[in-house]
């Protein structure tokens, strides 16, 4: 640290993202990626007419994008803002709508981030533990009085908070943002967009970089109602109108229109999920009833750090946080079938 970093900065620990070796000797299964490549036609869409625009600045409204994102979601464009990747709209949100003296609530085990832009923003920031089990207690976040964010389906438990549970917080913090980060919902939970309709105080994150195979594009969006679109664009404006580069905004238009292809896959990431925990459970793990395209898995016979190292050595990459309740367990992203199938063999020979 140099001694001219603001003070507001000294006492921040950024977040840490998982490995992203540069080599392919690994069989990656620690950051959530999809493990399939993007639809076919948006390797036509990202081609030479665009590579070639790549002089000109890109759309600073995102004009198409958020067309298609309207239609596809049945909402408005006026409903949806867009960001590079949906951290990048995360961080606008606690810039935007949490106070440092009201402050802001999430899961004690929850996305790493929250914490991370709580501190960035000096936010008085109440971390509510899970139950016993991982899952959430809605009741805890009713009536709080402040900005509420619960990533649903959670991670890394993998746990989905029923719709009629979110609606109860929403309702009952009608003088605070709700907001539902939703990178995992494609993979079996039920999305809150519908009740952005009603509930102008909820704002629904979600997320390219999962289940459309497009984490290396950099591409979120939220939607919510009109008011709260404009205070994010405002904020989007007077960050980087141009956020959104011109392949991205290509790239996402593309994967919109051939959503049958990434349904298809989400599919066939589920049906894995459930070979990967049917066989874990054989060998005697515990695995939390997972609505993403993670297992989170504790072994009956070796710790979460030292099954993460194993792994490795065997080359696979799982995610291990060393956080209390949860050191015992390993995320481990679900790949394709040949894949699972791997770890699943490896695990055997280390003894899992
Ligand atoms: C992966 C993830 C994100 C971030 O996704 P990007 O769009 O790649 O920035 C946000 N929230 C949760 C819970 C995630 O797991």
């Amino acid at each position: 640290m140099s001694r001219f970093l603001s003070s507001r900065f000294c006492g921040l620990s950024a977040y840490v993202p998982g490995e992203q070796p540069r080599d392919t000797q690994y069989i990656k299964l620690n950051t959530n990626e999809s493990p399939f490549p993007p639809s076919p036609g948006v390797i036509g869409a990202v081609s030479s007419r665009e590579m070639e625009d790549l002089r000109l600045y890109s759309d600073p409204q995102c004009g198409e994008l958020r067309r298609a994102l309207a239609d596809y979601y049945n909402v408005q464009p006026e409903n949806i803002t867009v960001g590079n990747g949906s951290d990048e709209i995360l961080n606008f949100a606690f810039m935007g709508f949490c106070d440092g003296d009201t402050g802001v609530a999430y899961p004690d085990i929850s996305y790493g981030f929250y914490s991370v832009f709580a501190r960035l923003y000096g936010l008085w920031a109440r971390e509510i533990p899970l139950r016993e089990d991982f899952s959430i207690a809605a009741e805890d976040y009713c009536g709080l009085g402040k900005t509420v964010v619960i990533a649903n389906p959670n991670a890394p438990t993998g746990l989905f908070l029923s719709l009629e549970e979110i609606e109860k917080i929403v309702m009952s913090n009608s003088e605070n943002v709700v907001i539902i980060d939703e990178a995992y919902i494609d993979f079996g939970g039920e999305s809150a967009i519908p009740l952005t309709r009603k509930y102008p105080n909820l704002l629904v994150v979600q997320t390219f970089s999962k289940s459309r195979s497009l984490a290396g594009a950099r591409l979120g969006f939220a939607v919510g109602s009109a008011e709260l679109i404009v205070d994010l664009e405002k904020l989007r404006y007077s960050t980087n109108p141009y956020n959104i580069n011109r392949l991205t905004q290509a790239a996402g238009c593309q994967a919109l229109r051939e959503f049958e292809y990434y349904n298809k896959n989400c599919k066939e990431i589920i049906l894995n999920r459930e070979y990967t925990v049917k066989k874990l459970e054989e060998l005697g793990f515990f695995c939390t009833d997972s609505k993403t395209n993670f297992v989170f898995a504790k072994s009956s016979k070796i710790g979460g750090g030292e099954l993460y190292k194993r792994l490795r050595q065997k080359g696979i990459l799982v995610r291990h946080f060393g956080a209390p309740r949860i050191e015992d367990f390993v995320r481990i992203t679900v790949g394709t079938r040949s894949q699972m199938e791997t770890l699943i063999s490896v695990l055997k020979e280390i003894g899992a």
